[in-house]
């Protein structure tokens, strides 16, 4: 992979170092004012004195190289060169939404036995702090809780006092940061999966790892030092801060992003700092459509909307294109290999509907065993595929072939232009007459009925012996009254779709049950309505 240029010597931190040099006052960072943030822009001098800052206060701490340092912050500015700082150090940052729930943080915090853990006093209620100097006893490792504003609860010390605050004074030395070397081959961050499918693993990437993706993202898009992106993604995920912050690092161009929870506010972000680029997941980009409708904002600036994570469906991309002018891609990827297969602007116009668009050249993607249908496992392999799961190494190991193709668990089919389409999850597949039914292209046509918030279809067993699998809708009602299971088939069939995949039973429920990154467990779905 380094003869090929996908993994390389240098790091993001030597990005970091030589955006400081080549344009110091260039804004790398732009966030929107949150709560007593005392900044909401970094440029690249900025930024590079803030995580030498911040590296010195992680060595006062006693972290070392190869500690875990988990940073459980929202879209805020200090995640930025808090990132930088443990890579400055050598530690591994392990990012952590503030949406986590408490046992999902013991098993991270224990499983990667954290050293420190940098959080918010509360978050939407849920007081953050409290929880995780609550669980120390049970993390014997966790050496130090700091907490980002106040109050800061016993057993716990203030972020700014020792971080921040230490960083407004000049720096007068690095010489302890000096002989900290950094391999680009060396595990710098441990990212946790979802979770849909059973415990989230801890997914070790190397510099180079992601650097393999985030240059294959770049490289579709066509991205260069003038890019400005607007991320609306949390920067704990993969997404946010690969395809945001670290891309935008690498380039020397600026990210923007936001409070998670306030869509409507990407605008002002694209609005304000001139974006170029926005990304997000198809929800967030419904949201930002709807939200230029109602309030017209100059959006002259933006080229790609980029959306992962879910289909996107062809009323979206038109309003996307309506709206905001821009043109709408679609990204297929996951946290052990960030993104792999992407739609691009070389592509013909109407490809982010119809497709997840080809693999970036880093990668290569395999479908196993097709069906009549072409539905087959989806194997991957390339530079971009992560070192491993922290402490599972079993787990990680089974998801390989004797090839050395990796397991994604997810169904695809190859489209009629050499893409891929992403089906669903294996596990969740409902086969008809034996054939696959393209899930997420159902459940995204079932969605986006009028009176529809979002769909999740899963397969029950039939009543009688030998019948066929029970196609159950499950819906969440827009408004007062949802559609009708007679509505939903006269949707789908419109769609297009074969008449065996229409839904038998629909169910309307306030909320679908979802794991932190917003996917749907089906699991717990099946259970509810009738399967084992
Ligand atoms: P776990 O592995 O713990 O069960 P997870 O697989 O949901 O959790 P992530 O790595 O966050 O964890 O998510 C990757 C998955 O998200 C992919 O395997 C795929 O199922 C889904 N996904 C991502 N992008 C798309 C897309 N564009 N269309 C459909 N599904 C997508
Ligand atoms: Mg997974």
């Amino acid at each position: 992979f380094r003869r090929r240029g996908w993994w390389r010597d240098e790091t993001f931190l030597d990005d970091l170092h030589r955006q400081a040099r080549e344009r110091p006052q260039r804004l790398a960072i732009a966030g929107r004012r949150i709560a007593e943030a005392r900044t909401d822009t970094l440029d690249y001098a900025e930024l590079a004195r803030l995580t030498d800052r911040f590296a010195l206060a992680l060595l006062r701490l006693g972290v070392r190289r190869g500690d875990v340092v988990a940073v459980q912050l929202p879209n805020r500015w200090e995640m930025v060169p808090l990132m930088f700082a443990c890579m400055r150090v050598g530690a591994v940052v392990c990012p952590i939404s503030p949406i986590c729930p408490k046992d999902e943080l013991r098993h991270r915090l224990g499983l990667t036995e954290a050293r420190v853990c940098v959080t918010l006093p509360e978050w939407s209620g849920t007081p953050l702090a409290e929880i995780i100097t609550g669980l120390r006893a049970e993390l014997p490792a966790l050496g130090h809780v700091a907490v980002v504003g106040g109050p800061v609860p016993a057993g716990a010390f203030s972020f700014h006092d020792h971080f921040v605050a230490e960083a407004r004074e000049e720096v007068s030395g690095t010489a302890e940061l000096d002989g900290l070397a950094l391999s680009a081959d060396d595990p710098f961050v441990v990212l946790f999966t979802s979770g849909t499918t059973g415990e989230s693993k801890g997914v070790l990437h190397s510099q180079n790892t992601v650097h393999s993706a985030v240059r294959g993202y770049v490289d579709a898009f066509g991205l260069g030092d003038d890019w400005v992106a607007a991320v609306s993604t949390p920067l704990v995920h993969y997404s946010g801060f690969a395809q945001g912050v670290l891309a935008g690092v690498m380039l020397g161009g600026t990210v923007a992003f936001q409070d998670v929870r306030r869509n409507e506010a990407l605008l002002d972000l694209v609005e304000r700092y001139g974006a170029t680029l926005l990304y997000g997941p198809p929800a967030t980009l419904a949201d930002v459509a709807a939200s230029q409708r109602a309030e017209k904002r100059d959006t002259s600036t933006l080229r790609h909307v980029v959306i992962g994570s879910a289909p996107v469906l062809k009323e979206l991309a038109d309003e996307v294109h309506a709206t905001l002018g821009a043109r709408t891609y679609s990204l297929w990827g996951m946290s052990e290999n960030g993104p792999v297969t992407m739609t691009r602007p070389t592509d013909p116009e109407d490809w982010a509907v119809h497709s997840n668009g080809r693999a970036v050249d880093a990668m290569r993607t395999r479908i196993e065993a097709p069906g009549a249908d072409g539905t087959g496992r989806l194997k991957v392999r390339g530079a971009s595929l992560a070192l491993g799961y922290y402490r599972r190494d079993e787990a990680f190991a089974a998801e390989f072939d004797a090839d050395g193709w990796f397991d994604t668990g997810d169904l695809a089919r190859e489209d009629a232009r050499g893409g891929i389409r992403i089906v669903g999850r294996a596990r969740d597949a409902i086969v008809r007459d034996g054939e696959v039914a393209p899930m997420t292209e159902l459940e995204a046509v079932i969605g986006s009925h009028p009176r529809a918030v979002e769909a999740a279809l899963v397969g029950l067993p039939p009543a009688t012996d030998g019948a066929d699998t029970v196609i159950c809708a499950v819906v969440v009602p827009r408004g007062e009254q949802g559609p009708a299971l007679d509505e939903v088939r006269a949707r789908v069939r419109e769609s297009g779709h074969d008449e065996h995949f229409l839904p038998d039973r629909m169910e309307l429920v306030p909320a679908l049950p979802k794991t932190l990154t917003g996917k749907v467990r089906k699991a717990e779905l099946r259970r509810r309505y009738g399967a084992g």
